[in-house]
């Protein structure tokens, strides 16, 4: 488009002008030079005799001639035009001065410098060549009334024929520099109307490209705002609705990886045809890669129901498999869709509705129609509001530390203790993992959350060891952003250090979320890292169907921890059977075994049958803030600890 536009801006060409007005130029000197040299003849045939007017007249002729050949050159242009300028103010009151002041018969020809000036030179010098004319003029008469030139001494006849050829001659010169300024206008309008034309036609041009998309040619966002716009602002909106069909083709990224670009775009280019043709009077546009709006203006008869069955007629039609060039392509389509009022609505409120009922489609698992509801909303806005909470805690000293003890399920010995994360609300509510770990992830702000339990973790630690419990060492959750963060075992190093803490005290659990695919990925290398810096990895939440054999083998884990789903069930034989496995995998790998999850004495019975050795739990103590645990440890350290299973009967009851 711009090229087109630099084109019409070309076709009016400035250069071709000048060059046209060189060869004018060239002609018109030409021109003057053969009336200066015919003239001149007349004079000397009228007025025999030799004068310097006469002289200075032969002089300035041959002048012209030679001007019209020199302004061929581009560079003479100018001075020529000033030559021509010059030579004739100066040739015509020289010659009315050299013939004892012949009014009348020179004059004339000065009125065409101006015109000349005016052709050639431009406003400046027209206006300077005017002034020079009127002075020339003034000068004249000043001259003879002050007898400083005396009367002609020609006769009246001979000075008539001299004034009328020469006053005819200045006549058709000023009526060509006119005519010339004419035919010079038209042509100029004439090339401008036709410029006008041009950019007019590319003015709807870019105003078509600026509002529909370039590649299925349907309207694009720009268009589609202005669509619904319009609607909402006619007069007749007081009373109608209004229904905007929010789009999302799946898997079509899929159809792009996997045959390539232009079976993409004509899957988009199918997809919007069938978009176009579903619903009678439908705005439809594009609004993003594999993204469409539908707007509707439903008739007072098409109910909520009508438009679901609409929207899930799209669903249907569009998942319906696609032949092009040969190759069966099959998307889907996830749809949001709102209805509203068109007085209560506006522009952005049904884009967005439209889109929370989208997400919404998404979460349900994609290829489905979801109306918007206000409940949506108030979701979003909560969720929104505790995003900021929840990023503002990390800044404001929010974050806690609560702490369980791991026990040795058969002598009762404190093994360690687990930190899990807790987030203090700004109305003081303490918030679980569950509510904070999916938004921190979404926020990308893992690593920064791990970052902070480590150091309020070994500062608990330390301060629990100065009550005097030895605990030998506290263990932490790393979530996968923050083993696939290649400074994360420095930044758990320097925490150590600053403390003047050994690798001994910490342990890090990799959650099961973490699966690790092979021993390239960074977040194995964390781990083998951890391991010679002589951190222990345990395998947390193991058994839960995402821990795998294999990542357990290759990676190099200090310990294990069975989840705690597995103890839950843990009278179901199947089960235990895993759970036999996973123990005996441990004691071949002599690396030790944690049960999470220990709530009754019948787990804790069974554990203790199959051979394992320490385990967690409600059952035994539940996560702690540090002062609470302190109070615990001394109570714990003072009875009796083999009798543990009084304490979870206790903790039953
Ligand atoms: P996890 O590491 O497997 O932690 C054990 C979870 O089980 C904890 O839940 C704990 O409170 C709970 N639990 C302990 N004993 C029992 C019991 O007897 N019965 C039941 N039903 N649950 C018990 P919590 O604190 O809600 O933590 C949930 C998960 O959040 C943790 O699972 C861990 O994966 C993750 N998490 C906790 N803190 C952090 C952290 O600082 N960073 C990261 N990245 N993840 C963390
Ligand atoms: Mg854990
Ligand atoms: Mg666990």
């Amino acid at each position: 488009m711009g090229a087109a536009i630099q084109d019409v801006l070309a076709s009016v060409s400035f250069e071709e002008d000048l060059s046209k007005k060189q060869q004018l130029l060239a002609k018109v000197a030409l021109v003057f030079a053969i009336i200066l040299a015919a003239y001149t003849s007349l004079i000397f045939v009228l007025m025999p005799g030799f004068t310097p007017a006469k002289g200075v007249a032969v002089i300035a002729s041959l002048s012209l001639f030679a001007i019209s050949w020199l302004s061929h050159f581009p560079s003479l242009y100018r001075t020529c035009a000033i030559g021509v300028v010059v030579i004739t103010l100066v040739c015509g009151f020289g010659a009315s001065l050299s013939n004892d002041g012949v009014e009348g018969y020179v004059a004339p020809i000065l009125i065409t410098t101006p015109i000349f000036a005016a052709l050639f030179l431009g406003s400046r010098a027209t206006l300077y060549s005017a002034l020079s004319v009127v002075f020339v003029f003034a000068l004249l008469h000043f001259m003879r009334e002050s007898a400083l030139i005396k009367e002609t001494a020609y006769s009246a006849d001979v000075v008539s024929i001299a004034t009328v050829v020469l006053l005819t001659t200045a006549t058709a010169i000023c009526a060509s520099g006119l005519g010339y300024f004419a035919s010079a206008s038209e042509r100029q309008i004439e090339s401008l109307k036709k410029a006008q034309r041009s950019l007019i036609e590319l003015a709807s041009e870019l105003n078509h490209s600026a509002n529909h998309d370039a590649l299925t040619g349907i309207a694009n966002r720009a268009h589609l705002n202005m669509h619904l716009k319009s609607i909402l602002e006619a007069p007749e909106a007081q009373e109608s609705r209004i229904c905007v069909i929010h789009v999302d083709l799946d898997k079509f990224k899929a159809v792009n990886d996997n045959f390539g670009h232009p079976v993409g775009d004509t899957v988009l280019k199918n997809a919007a045809q069938i978009l176009s043709r579903y619903a009678e009077n439908a705005h439809v546009a594009r609004v993003g890669g594999d993204e469409f709006v539908i707007v509707l203006t439903p008739e007072p008869n098409v109910n909520a129901d009508a438009l679901q069955t609409l929207c899930d007629k799209i669903v249907a039609r569009i998942s319906r498999p696609m032949l092009i060039n040969g190759i069966e392509c099959q998307i889907g389509a996830s749809i949001g869709f709102v209805i509203s009022d068109t007085l209560c609505a506006s522009v952005e409120t049904l884009i967005q509705n439209a889109d929370i009922a989208l997400y919404e489609a998404k979460r349900a698992g994609r290829g489905v129609a979801i109306q918007f509801t206000a409940n949506m909303r108030d979701q979003i806005e909560r969720k929104r509001h505790l995003t900021d909470d929840l990023k503002a805690a990390l800044i404001e000293d929010r974050v806690l530390c609560a702490l369980q003890p791991q026990l040795c399920l058969n002598s009762g010995k404190v093994l360690g203790i687990e930190a899990l994360a807790r987030i203090r609300s700004h109305t003081g509510h303490l918030l679980s993992p569950a509510q904070f770990l999916p938004i921190y992830e979404e926020a990308n702000l893992l690593t920064h959350l791990d970052d902070l339990v480590i150091s309020q973790a070994l500062d608990a630690l330390i301060e629990l060891r100065k009550s005097g419990h030895d605990i030998p060492s506290i263990s932490v959750n790393a979530s996968a952003n923050s083993l696939r963060d290649v400074q994360y075992v420095d930044r758990v190093r320097s925490a150590l250090e600053h403390r003047a803490l050994t690798p001994d005290d910490l342990v890090i659990e990799v959650l099961e979320s973490v699966f690790i695919e092979d021993s390239d990925d960074i977040a194995a290398q964390t781990i083998a890292k951890l391991h010679d810096f002589g951190i222990a990895a345990v395998m947390d939440d193991f058994g839960s169907g995402h821990a795998s054999m294999a990542s357990l083998l290759q990676l190099q884990v200090s310990g294990i921890k069975l989840d705690g789903s597995l103890v839950n069930d843990i009278e179901n034989e199947r089960c235990q059977q895993i759970m036999k496995a996973a123990l005996s995998l441990s004691s071949g790998m002599t690396i030790p075994t944690v049960a999470e999850g220990i709530e009754t004495s019948i787990q804790h019975k069974l554990l203790q049958n199959l051979g394992c050795e320490a385990g967690q739990g409600y059952g035994l103590c539940k996560p702690k803030t540090t002062a609470d645990l302190d109070a615990w440890l001394n109570a714990y350290g003072r009875s009796e600890v083999i009798k543990l299973q009084d304490r979870i009967q206790a903790a039953n009851a």
